[in-house]
């Protein structure tokens, strides 16, 4: 039986090509939350230093404009939304040039601090329950969510993913891509990508999506239940 909390927080961490969009969408969709996809919000910045003159490689040029931009994310699971400075964001953050900078945007102290401030705001006011993905919502953006799911999957499976989603990808360059950025987002210093000790982890290499999103909505439930 499913009731009590409908106020469920619930937190997809993993690195990339897991399946966490389409997972965590569905599974939002499924049950009736929010979702949150924090890495558009990461690439969202990323993409304003970029278009307004910020040197990406330098640290010290990312912390001082951080508080710049304003971002806003749209928590409907059916159709997600990101604007920066009032203006669609969707389309650009997902550019081969934000995808190889944003590990280096996302790895610096003052950017952390805003977008971790950003998401638990919109986490607090997600008063119907709300499903966050990202690579550090179970460990630190929201620390006391009340499940804590850690995807993962081979490096194989997880460049094929990717390639099959960028037209035209060659699918060695895609995963020493990948590889490089999980590398980035791992070993930085603040909040790195890592699994929380109660996290459950999934290893989706051999599941068919359809497969991993019934395993979180069956874990989700039983939070519920047990609530
Ligand atoms: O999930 P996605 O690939 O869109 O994330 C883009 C980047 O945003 C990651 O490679 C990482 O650098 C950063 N990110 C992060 N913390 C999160 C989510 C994403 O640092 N919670």
């Amino acid at each position: 039986m499913e009731t009590a909390r409908s106020s469920v927080i619930v937190a997809i961490d993993g690195p990339s090509g897991t399946g966490k969009s389409s997972t965590s969408k569905a599974v939002a969709a499924k049950l009736g939350l929010s979702y949150l996809d924090t890495g558009a919000q990461y690439r969202a910045i990323t993409w304003w230093m970029l278009t307004n003159g910020v040197d990406v490689g330098n640290p010290e040029e990312i912390a001082t404009a951080a508080a710049k931009p304003v971002i806003v994310s749209g928590t409907d699971p059916a159709a997600p939304t990101i604007t920066v400075d009032g203006e669609d964001a969707s389309g650009p953050i997902r550019t081969q040039e934000v995808t190889s900078k944003v590990s280096a945007v996302s790895a610096v102290p003052e950017v952390r601090t805003l977008i971790t401030a950003l998401q638990r705001s919109i986490a607090a006011a997600a008063t119907g329950g709300i499903v966050v993905e990202g690579r550090d919502i179970g460990t630190t953006v929201l620390p006391d969510a009340d499940l804590k799911i850690f995807l993962t999957a081979s490096p194989e499976a997880r460049a094929a993913r990717r390639s099959g989603e960028v037209k035209g990808s060659d699918l060695s360059a895609t995963r020493e891509a990948l590889i490089k950025r999980d590398a980035a987002d791992s070993g930085r210093k603040t909040s790195p990508l890592a699994k929380a000790d109660d996290a459950v982890e999934v290893d989706t290499t051999e599941l068919t999506l359809q497969q991993v999103i019934e395993c979180v909505v069956t874990l989700v439930e039983g939070k519920r239940v047990a609530a």
